[in-house]
């Protein structure tokens, strides 16, 4: 299949945010994977296999738990958790790593190469591709390897490679940049697998559409379970995946649509995460969007509690929903998330991940009567974050 034209135009929103800032070796890769994306979703063959896997593998639809002891002590009337935490490997990152590897087969793509940063994309990649019998290579930098020694393990486990990256800050940042080359030096045989609502287009088109399924089965459920929709509808953010695919169902309707994101333990550049504010238009890993960055345009430094949200960009079409008006960004801070994280185990018997956290720290703050929250993980990874924080 060769493309000569997009046929979206990965644009979002007023300020244009998005598009396809690529090197000129992956444009035709990125047409290709464009055109056998729409054409999957067309397919009534494709769409039969997602929906099985999605079933049989990954253990959807996940429920929606209603929270009522968490809700009395918030003083809400209603709280809903979407428990993306009870998928397969533990988070929503599953439902793209799984139907993007489908793609790649599809596409007669024999590897693929992913990046990550805690590790959670990189397991889920390592899980799908085990499944559906893929060559896998996890891009990883140094320093979150060592952070995150037990989902190396289970990535290898599964059979995938982990290669270390030793560039810069040998973190999520310097393992995309890794992950980008390898994918221009290997196109015709891998499939690149990115792992949020990022990068060039289409990859956050992509990542949108194939995390939805959040959304369509929660508002689903919810309209059964309450009889009507919440006045609210929270998830955390950091390159926007679990979020938009929570939110974009939701779009259309008369509800709050709020992202927190990290605001770490400062509000000076390089203490935080928060890219709504004090973010500034600009480019970074192939698409246009709110970037932290320094009068220089240099991409800052960003800090949290929780390695999911530590990325200096917003993915561009939460970004574009966040200035249009649509999307209210509130942060949390890392002490206000672990508050979250220690109050949804006392009332709730539910570990979330420290990124979740920052979703639970919110809802108090809303002043809404119901609220659905996006749980988009377990925190048995973060438990010795959490051990020595709350001293457990
Ligand atoms: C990766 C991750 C996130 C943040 O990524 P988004 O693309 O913003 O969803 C949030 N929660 C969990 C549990 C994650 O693993």
């Amino acid at each position: 299949m060769t493309a000569t034209a997009f046929l979206h135009s990965g644009r979002y929103g007023a300020h244009g945010l998005g598009g396809c800032y690529a090197p000129e070796t992956l444009m035709q890769p990125l047409l290709d994977l464009e055109a056998a994306f729409v054409a999957a979703l067309e397919d009534p063959d494709f769409q039969r296999e997602l929906q099985a896997e999605l079933r049989t593998f990954v253990g959807r639809p996940t429920p929606l738990t209603p929270a009522p002891r968490l809700a009395r002590e918030l003083g809400i009337a209603e709280v809903w958790l979407k428990r993306e935490d009870l998928a397969h490997t533990g988070a929503h990152k599953i439902n793209n790593a799984l139907a993007q590897a489908l793609l790649a087969r599809r596409m007669g793509r024999e590897e693929v190469i992913a990046e990550t940063g805690a590790g959670q994309h990189g397991v889920a990649c390592a899980a799908a591709c085990a499944r559906l019998g893929l060559r896998c290579t996890v891009y990883m930098g140094e320093v979150d390897m060592a952070r995150q020694a037990p989902n190396v393990a289970r990535m290898r486990l599964f059979g995938a490679e982990v290669a270390p990256v030793s560039a810069g800050s040998r973190t999520l940042k310097e393992a995309v940049n890794e992950a980008l080359r390898a994918w221009a030096g290997n196109c015709h045989r891998a499939h690149y697998i990115l792992g949020s609502a990022l990068g060039p287009h289409p990859f956050p088109l992509l990542v949108r559409t194939f995390q939805s399924v959040i959304g369509r089965e929660a508002r689903a459920q919810v309209l059964e379970a309450a009889g009507r929709l919440p006045e609210a509808v929270v998830a955390c953010a950091g390159g926007g995946s679990n979020g938009l695919g929570l939110m974009v169902p939701f779009l259309d309707d008369a509800v709050r649509l709020v992202a927190a994101e990290a605001g770490g333990h400062g509000t000076d550049p390089g203490q935080h995460a928060a890219r709504v504010g004090p973010g500034r238009i600009g480019v970074l890993h192939g698409c246009r969007s709110l970037l932290l960055q320094d009068e220089a345009g240099w991409t800052s430094d960003t800090a949290s509690i929780s390695a999911g949200l530590d990325y200096p960009s917003l993915g561009p079409e939460l970004a574009a929903l966040c200035l249009d008006g649509r999307v209210e960004a509130l942060r949390a801070t890392d002490a206000e998330a672990l508050e979250g994280a220690r109050r949804l185990c006392r009332t709730e018997g539910i570990l979330p991940a420290l990124e979740s956290s920052h979703g639970l720290a919110v809802l108090g703050r809303l002043g809404a009567r119901s609220v659905l929250l996006g749980l988009s993980g377990r925190g048995d990874k973060d438990l010795s974050t959490y051990q020595a924080a709350l001293g457990a």
